[in-house]
């Protein structure tokens, strides 16, 4: 039987590549996005499209009955925002905390929950993070409020991983500097790259490794 997929925030990007990839690979995948051009473009790459915003309320509360009956071998969380580009202390405005933190922290706290019965035993769930949330690892203050979010997102993921144990191996990444709309012309890898890195990284993570930290070729990272 095909694989089913999850991939949330696939409009663009990191997301639409997933989509590419996993059908290209003969998966049955259910993919979300916010506009109907998008939707569209999912449908037309066979995935099943739902129409889903993270930030609005009445839209996230309804994923639970639109996957009703899937049972997901891997669900991936890209969807998140970079916010403002600061290089230093600088407070954001409460608008952009808003914006940022209901994106990359309440969204997925969103999304998860509603994912525990869709999950197929032995699942994988990730969420798309970046090395830029980590403590260990920092070493700059560019982008002060989008780093806070996404150290929000790995304590998010890290109980996920322990409220999950018994069904699904739950994952963060850092998908690597990609070039995308968010990251630019002169990120490091492509899309392609880093996605083909994270789905082997899927199909072959094992149980030990729930609630871990991965950069997408594999390397574990300190939190
Ligand atoms: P893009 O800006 O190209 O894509 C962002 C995606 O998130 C789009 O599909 C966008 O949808 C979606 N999204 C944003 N807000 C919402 C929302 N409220 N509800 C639903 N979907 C939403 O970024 P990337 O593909 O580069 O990034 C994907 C993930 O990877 C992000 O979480 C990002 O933080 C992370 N990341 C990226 C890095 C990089 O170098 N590119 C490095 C480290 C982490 P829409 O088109 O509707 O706006």
């Amino acid at each position: 039987m095909a694989r089913q997929v999850l991939i949330v925030g696939a409009s663009r990007g990191i997301g639409l590549e997933f989509v590419r990839q996993y059908r290209a690979a003969g998966a049955q995948v259910v993919a979300t996005a916010r506009k109907e051009e998008d939707l569209a473009r999912l449908r037309e790459l066979g995935a099943t499209a739902l129409k889903l915003d993270v930030t609005d309320t009445a839209s996230a509360s309804g994923l639970a009955w639109q996957i009703d009956g899937h049972q997901f071998d891997e669900a991936v969380i890209v969807a998140g925002v970079y916010g403002p580009k600061t290089s230093g202390l600088q407070t954001p405005s409460a608008e952009d905390f808003d914006a940022v933190m209901r994106a990359n922290v309440l969204g997925p706290m969103r999304v998860i929950p509603q994912l525990a019965d869709a999950l197929a035993p032995g699942a994988r769930l990730a969420v798309i993070s970046s090395k830029m949330g980590s403590i260990a690892l920092r070493g700059s203050t560019a982008g002060w409020l989008y780093r806070a979010s996404k150290a929000a997102l790995n304590s998010v993921l890290k109980d996920a991983s322990l409220a999950l144990a018994e069904r699904a191996i739950c994952i963060s990444f850092h998908p690597g500097w990609v070039r995308t709309d968010m990251g630019g012309s002169e990120a490091d890898i492509d899309v392609a790259t880093s996605v083909a890195g994270m789905r082997t990284v899927l199909a072959t993570v094992k149980p030990e490794y729930n609630g871990c930290f991965f950069n997408y070729d594999g390397q574990a990272l300190a939190w």
